[in-house]
């Protein structure tokens, strides 16, 4: 294809605000989806069959489209437009980064009842931060409920354009999503590259399918890249044969080559989405290119949890579901761990919290464990005073002994918030030791507040908190922003003396006293009495700032059930025993995984 009828471009949106059925609409004014095969959020349901292992995931789609209107020389050619795909949530801004900078244009939809959320905003930095030319749309325009004129103006003041530039459509009708198409030809700019120079294409998604190996999706910007040549992957070197290369239309077809500005899919045989890295620049194995295309990062975990299986016996089957789930997760890293209060399990490594939640509740679903997750921490520097250097990503590894300083990773956050919210908002963001950056009125009523904070101050339940404040009406985004030295100690918490390093946190020393007696008071609640008398304290080093005593119990609970009634003496009796199967032992206390659970828990 001639890279002048190429149009990339992605849609950026908050969730619910119709995305999926923007592109049903487009699918079918395309002639991509006949309509008698139309079904809603056709893409969607092609991931399910994905997941099932049966398709390739519609990650990018092509679609064929003759401008109808317009004054240019357009009208009536046939245009490529590809539609890719972005995964939209904070943790995975690098992937979203990546997605962007295939495209040379966004459409920022935006639900004409709602307004733009944080996310969105953030999104859309992102989008202007690689240059994309953005085309705002307002869309349920069909709703009772919609106010564009509120909502264009907001998104104009927000881009910097003319509220009459913003276009409104209704995805569900089709109304306004022809132009649209139009708008896509006219004002995206089509993708310049060097066709006769060495192949160089970006990889922006990387998927494994349990039938082809990895699905590796990609958009070239210099050369071309053809069927059964070699391949090598400019970060690692690595070389591949391409098995097949193709296009999305929308089902995978494939092809003999891709050309400058093309997007498509191809398959090498590699089994392993980390030989196939998101953001990578894939050249010619022969006479390939020399300088990668920019941009590319390795994945870094941000937030660190330990992982043990309630039943010890999991163990190997918690091993063999993490490498399972590692093939279709470049993000993800553990090594093993053990715990002298929970065992056997793993330090697992993750891009933020939605991806720790994502891969907990596979393993728990997908894979039937049942696990214990170790509050999330995230990932400290401890300077010594000797001028050694640790790495910290297991609050009980804090290292003992002169520390000079440790640093802690940053975030940029965006907080969106009705006005009547904002005192509120701005009283959490201190409490969490934040710094305003700035503010700013989207429209009368709406505020976007920008300000640095702590990582851990966000990765505890800062969501939950600022959802609570605002009646659930602000959003949030952040992005890491580098490090920064403060005031840190690990606070510890002992059972009858004994250190439980599942507990062990590291907190700022001004919160350091109350997250001791906090937890000292919730486990006093959870931890049954035992034949003798419990201490638990919390403690900075040797200084104990917090103690609670969980007192002896007299009597057996079957002195209850006076001699009679054998049955009833039998339930009991399984009763404790089942209850003892989920005990753990902490030196001489046992301790039930539940209270485990529960003071694990956030809240
Ligand atoms: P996504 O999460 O951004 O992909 O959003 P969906 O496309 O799944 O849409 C979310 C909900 O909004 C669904 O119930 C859609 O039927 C509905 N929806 C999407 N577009 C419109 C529209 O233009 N008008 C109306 N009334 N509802 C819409
Ligand atoms: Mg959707």
């Amino acid at each position: 294809t001639d890279p002048a009828l190429i149009r990339n471009f992605c849609i950026i949106a908050h969730i619910d605000h119709g995305k999926s059925t923007l592109a049903d609409r487009m699918l079918q004014l395309t002639g991509v989806v006949e309509q008698r095969q139309m079904r809603a959020q056709y893409l969607d349901r092609m991931d399910i069959e994905r997941e099932r292992g049966i398709t390739i995931k519609s990650q990018a789609v092509r679609l064929p489209w003759a401008p109808v209107r317009g004054e240019d020389g357009a009208v009536g050619r046939t245009h490529i437009l590809n539609l890719i795909d972005t995964p939209g949530h904070v943790d995975f801004t690098y992937e979203v980064s990546r997605s962007l900078a295939a495209c040379e244009g966004a459409i920022l939809l935006v639900d004409a009842a709602q307004g733009i959320e944080a996310q969105t905003l953030a999104n859309l930095y992102l989008a202007l931060e690689n240059d994309l030319t953005i085309i705002p749309v307002l869309n349920k325009i069909d709703l009772p409920a919609a106010q564009p004129e509120k909502y264009a103006a907001e998104l104009a003041h927000i881009i910097g354009c003319d509220a009459a530039d913003v276009l409104k459509v209704s995805a569900k009708t089709g109304q306004g999503v022809e132009e649209l198409l139009d708008e896509c030809v006219r004002q995206i700019p089509a993708p310049v590259g060097n066709p006769d120079g060495p192949a160089r294409a970006m990889i922006f998604d990387s998927v494994y399918d349990s039938y082809r190996g990895v699905v590796t999706y990609v958009r070239v910007v210099d050369g071309q890249l053809s069927k059964r040549e070699r391949i090598a992957m400019m970060s690692t070197k690595a070389s591949h044969e391409l098995l097949e290369i193709g296009v999305i239309s929308p089902e995978p077809k494939a092809a003999d080559g891709l050309g400058v500005g093309e997007v498509g899919y191809l398959i090498t045989g590699v089994k392993d989405v980390r030989q196939s890295k998101v953001g990578d620049t894939i050249t010619s194995a022969s006479k390939g290119a020399v300088e990668p295309l920019g941009g590319y990062k390795d994945p870094k975990p941000m937030v660190f949890s330990g992982l043990y299986p309630i039943d010890g016996s999991d163990y190997p089957l918690l091993r063999d579901a993490l490498d399972k789930l590692l093939l279709n997760d470049a993000a993800l890293v553990y090594e093993p761990e053990t715990s002298a209060a929970l065992g056997f399990g793993f330090r697992v490594g993750f891009l933020g919290l939605l991806h720790l939640e994502i891969i907990r509740e596979r393993l728990e679903r997908e894979f039937n464990l049942d696990l214990i997750a170790t509050a999330p921490n995230v990932v400290y520097r401890v300077v010594m005073e000797d001028g050694t250097e640790h790495v910290v990503t297991n609050p009980s590894e804090f290292p003992e002994g002169k520390i000079a300083e440790v640093h802690e990773p940053m975030v940029r956050a965006t907080v969106l918030t009705p006005n009547d919210f904002v005192g509120a908002v701005m009283e959490l963001c201190q409490s969490r030791r934040g710094n305003m950056q700035g503010m700013d009125y989207l429209s009368e009523d709406r505020v976007e507040l920008r300000y640095t904070l702590p990582l851990a101050e966000i990765v505890f339940d800062f969501f939950d908190a600022l959802k609570s404040k605002t009646r659930g009406y602000a959003s949030l985004d952040y992005e890491p922003t580098g490090e920064q030295s403060a005031a840190l100690v690990k606070v510890d918490v002992l059972l009858h003396g004994e250190k439980v390093d599942a507990f062990s946190a590291i907190v700022h020393k001004d919160k350091a006293y109350h997250y001791g007696v906090q937890m000292a008071s919730k486990l006093r609640e959870l931890i049954p009495r035992q034949q003798f008398e419990v201490p638990i304290q919390a403690a900075i080093g040797a200084r104990v700032i917090a103690r609670e005593t969980v007192r002896a119990i007299r009597k057996d609970v079957l002195a209850k059930c006076y001699g009679g009634d054998i049955s009833r003496k039998r339930k009991l009796l399984e009763k404790q025993k089942e209850g003892k199967k989920r005990m753990k032992m902490v030196g001489r206390v046992e301790v039930p995984q539940e209270a485990f659970i529960a003071a694990l828990s956030t809240d």
